[in-house]
């Protein structure tokens, strides 16, 4: 399975507009980050994980060739703001493309894209829009995962598992039910927005993470969604050897 980190950007990106950099050094190119997505590529199908703002570039940057289904971990805005151009997109390759969302998430992509809904986006029928479970096993373009949700401000945010990788977007606790999904992994990856900056903002920081991974013991952990505040240099000098700092186009093969 090979993994890209198409972005590795909190919400508001880094740097942020009006080119604000905090903590992180803008002579290290390792700081530069779009917006969380990522992108598995497994038994020949392509499954990306989050569509946000700079979708269409992520793709053609890193000369992505197909994308058989999208999975949502939850809407807000740094996560969805691309999927209006997935009809586009699968016109583009001829093929339709599965977004995956849970019920939740599907509620809040109903009302804010309502047009790819209600038939005004003729392209939109080379979207099919699926129900993800709570908490289980699917089956998309005859691959399996495992999804759970972890908390997240006042909502519920997917995660992923697929063989021994997992996912975790934004998440504020890890509670019992997520941690049994989490054993045995070879890879990890996980946001990590605050880095060495604890904050009580419905996310995680270095701290959270190396408790978590106390008690679930994956071989490798990968610390991404990084916000402007976390410097790639500074934060890695923080790091055991089984942690890693994702970047933008960083490339795992698990
Ligand atoms: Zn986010
Ligand atoms: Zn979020």
């Amino acid at each position: 399975m090979k993994v890209t980190v198409l972005g590795s950007g909190s919400a508001y990106g880094c740097p942020m507009v009006f080119n604000k950099w905090r903590n992180a050094n803008p002579s290290n190119p390792k700081n530069i980050r779009s917006r969380a997505s990522v992108l598995i590529e497994t038994q020949g199908k392509y499954f990306l994980i989050d569509a946000g703002p700079e979708f269409r570039q992520q793709i053609n940057d890193n000369n992505i060739p197909d994308i058989n289904a999208v999975f949502i971990t939850h809407g807000h805005y740094d996560h969805i703001a691309g999927i209006p151009e997935l009809p586009r997109a699968s016109k583009n390759i001829g093929h339709p493309i599965e977004i995956w969302a849970s019920q939740e998430t599907m509620n809040e992509l109903k009302s804010t894209f309502y047009y790819l809904f209600n038939g005004e986006e003729p392209e939109g029928v080379g979207l099919q829009w699926k129900i993800l479970p709570n908490d289980g096993v699917f089956e998309s373009c005859g691959v399996r995962f495992e999804t759970f949700q972890v908390p997240h401000h006042s909502l519920r945010c997917s995660a992923f598992r697929c063989e021994d990788f997992a996912y975790v977007a934004d998440w504020q606790d890890l509670p019992e039910q997520a941690l049994g999904h989490l054993q045995d992994l070879d890879v990890l990856l996980i946001e990590c927005n605050n880095g060495l900056y604890p904050e009580v903002n419905g996310h995680g920081d270095l701290e959270k993470i190396k408790h978590f991974t106390s008690i679930i013991k994956p071989q490798k952990t990968i610390l991404t969604h990084l916000s402007a505040r976390v410097d790639f240099e500074e934060t890695k000098k923080e790091l055991s050897t089984s942690f890693e700092l994702a970047f933008d186009g960083m490339i795992v093969n698990v």
